[in-house]
């Protein structure tokens, strides 16, 4: 099994998808919220959230 996270942000209210901004060629994108720019180690509101989806493993 593979775990997939998705994270998400309720500033709206609703649970709303983080999308990853490629930060470099070098460096991993972070997810961030694309209507307040929450995101997991910057989340001053505290509505950023995640959950994790178990996957079967699959070619
Ligand atoms: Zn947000």
């Amino acid at each position: 099994m593979i775990v997939e996270r998705t994270w998400f942000c309720t500033c709206t209210g609703k649970p709303r998808e983080l999308v990853i901004v490629e930060a470099g060629e070098d460096e991993t994108g972070e997810p961030a919220c694309p209507r307040c720019g929450a995101s997991p180690s910057s989340d001053p509101k505290h509505t950023v959230g995640y959950r994790d989806e178990e996957r079967p493993r699959r070619a």
